[in-house]
């Protein structure tokens, strides 16, 4: 199967699936309540050495309204961050609200993670969908044009 973000966005089902599951993230993290200094600084990548990893839905929410003025690659920064702040509050991933750099949120970061990709493997496999989950610039790439697409490295694939 070709990885490729719709460029409708994502459908009813996914879209009921992802915002089901943000809202229930969204509830544990206000509940532990780690420290986020707001710095900014997990969404500029390549400054931080971090790379966001998100599956195919999710990718099509958060690229749902297109981007923000660029270029972007995905690979310095998020193309959402705009003047130090998210922009994508509602459609960000799962990666985005898990992660945290308090260290003491650090197990119940893992888990919380591993928890929605289990999660997420069963809704691919409940509606027939393959399993992507790659770096957000693969995503980026498929949002510009076929022949740019090709030369678009992709890092690696977890499964
Ligand atoms: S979607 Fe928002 S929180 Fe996630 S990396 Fe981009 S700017 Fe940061």
């Amino acid at each position: 199967m070709e990885n490729r973000v719709s460029r409708t966005g994502t459908d009813s089902w996914w879209r009921e699936k992802l915002i089901s599951l943000y809202e229930s993230i969204d509830e544990q993290i206000s509940e532990a309540g780690p420290r986020c200094e707001a710095s900014g600084k997990c969404c500029r990548f390549k400054e931080f050495d971090h790379t966001l990893f998100l599956t195919e839905p999710e990718a099509e929410l958060l690229l749902e309204p297109g981007l923000p003025p660029g270029p972007h690659d995905g690979t310095i920064g998020c193309p959402y961050q705009v003047g130090g702040l998210c922009t994508a509050r509602e459609r960000r991933p799962v990666a985005c609200r898990t992660f945290f750099c308090d260290p003491s949120f650090e197990e119940k970061m893992v888990t919380m993670t591993e928890d929605s990709i289990g999660r997420l493997k069963a809704w691919h496999r409940e509606s027939g969908r393959a399993w992507t989950y790659r770096p957000l610039a693969y995503f980026l790439g498929d949002q510009r044009a076929p022949q740019e697409r090709s030369s678009l490295p992709v890092l690696h694939e977890l499964t």
